[in-house]
């Protein structure tokens, strides 16, 4: 496959993988513990276990799993908010099928849509915008969940139903951004982060500058990466070097796709269509400041917290998670998902407890997929 097998090239894994050694080795003589490298995103989570990369990388190297998985940090109070707006009359929900499973306080999308509510999985916001010119006389709400990556199709979306005039479309925004969750974590005392492996697909949108201050006000090295084996392995080493020569800097492993600045377009309806809130809820963090946005006022009429009269704004934030959960820890990389009390117990694919065993990003569904398969073969 074009473009992809020159990335899964053994040749050049085995090459990189004997470099990091080197470099670990020499890095680990001045060190007690393992380098330890978050990787952000939950795509580069489940590259890292689909390619065996977390059996092969060099001992000296231990992957910490971060919350880019947009359905895991997603709290539950918010769950229980779209099955409220499903269940209202008149109303066709859509929403990515990540999210369906999800477990609410009562009842997940899916439930919901047993019990008979009108749910519809899509692929696009552009999906859900077709279904209301479609429908008049209902309400297509569509569920905007996601990082910087899906924050612009919803935005443009949203200005397409604007010019159109289209009257019964609306967006529940659940968007979130990258930065400000780094920063939460970078200040928690009780992390142990040397570096980090910066997300591909939403630097493709924001470009590599808002992690500067990872490199700046931190000191820790940040590599922007693809999500092939060998795009990973080359990303690792670069932060191994920045670490062994005693530099921080934001580096571009996936210039190939990623630009320095980002994507003028999509930044330009990020800008037009949202605002940040003061601060949003995420699951296994708490609230963090600015880290969600809300849609413009200019944009009201599309905008499903206003039309419902639910949501952030409302001030109905917390629900508990589920007890013995342990998901806020595995997101934050405190805990491996093996180490849940629930891992394969009170929680399977089939039984989902948390997010982060349901979403195709989610760490709990990557060891259970990969990881465990291993130690079932082995
Ligand atoms: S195993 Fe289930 S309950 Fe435990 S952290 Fe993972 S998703 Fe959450």
């Amino acid at each position: 496959m074009k473009f992809a097998s020159e990335f899964r090239d053994p040749v050049a894994a085995r090459a990189l993988l004997s470099a990091i050694a080197r470099k670990a080795d020499a890095i680990g003589a001045a060190r007690a513990r393992p380098v330890h490298i978050m990787e952000i995103c939950g795509g580069h989570t489940h590259s890292i276990f689909r390619y065996g990369l977390d059996r092969l990388i060099h001992e000296g190297v231990e992957f910490v799993h971060g919350p880019g998985c947009p359905v895991c940090v997603l709290p539950m109070a918010r769950v229980d908010e779209c099955v409220e707006i499903a269940e209202r009359p008149g109303v066709i929900f859509t929403t990515f099928g990540d999210a369906m499973r999800v477990p609410g306080h009562r009842k997940s999308l899916l439930q919901a849509k047993s019990g008979g509510a009108d749910i519809l999985m899509v692929y696009s916001p552009l999906d859900a915008l077709e279904l209301a010119r479609r429908s008049p006389g209902r309400e297509v709400v569509f569920f905007g969940l996601g990082f910087e990556t899906t924050t612009p199709s919803t935005a443009l979306s949203i200005q397409q139903a604007a010019r159109e005039g289209l009257t019964n479309f609306s967006v529940f925004c659940n968007h979130i951004t990258v930065p400000e969750p780094i920063k939460a974590l970078l200040d928690d005392p009780d992390m142990v982060l040397d570096g980090f492996i910066g997300p591909g697909h939403v630097s493709m949108v924001i470009g590599t500058h808002p992690y500067d201050f990872i490199a700046r006000d931190y000191g820790k090295p940040i590599v922007v990466a693809g999500f092939e084996p060998t795009d990973l392995l080359q990303s690792v080493l670069m932060v191994l070097t920045q670490i062994a020569e005693g530099r921080a800097a934001v580096e571009n492993q996936y210039a190939r796709v990623v630009p320095e600045y980002g994507n003028s377009v999509s930044l330009a309806a990020i800008a037009d269509v949202y605002e940040r809130r003061p601060s949003f809820e995420w699951r296994g963090l708490g609230e963090i400041d600015a880290s969600g946005l809300r849609i413009r006022a200019k944009y009201a009429a599309f905008d499903a917290e206003e039309k419902f009269g639910i949501g952030y704004a409302t001030g109905r934030r917390s629900v508990p998670e589920i007890e013995g959960c342990a998901c806020g820890a595995v997101m934050t990389g405190k805990l491996k998902p093996t180490q849940c009390p629930q891992f394969g117990k009170g929680c399977t694919p089939d039984m989902p407890l948390g997010a982060l065993m349901v979403s195709s990003e989610g760490a709990c569904a990557a060891y259970w997929q990969y990881a465990g398969a291993r130690e079932t073969a082995a």
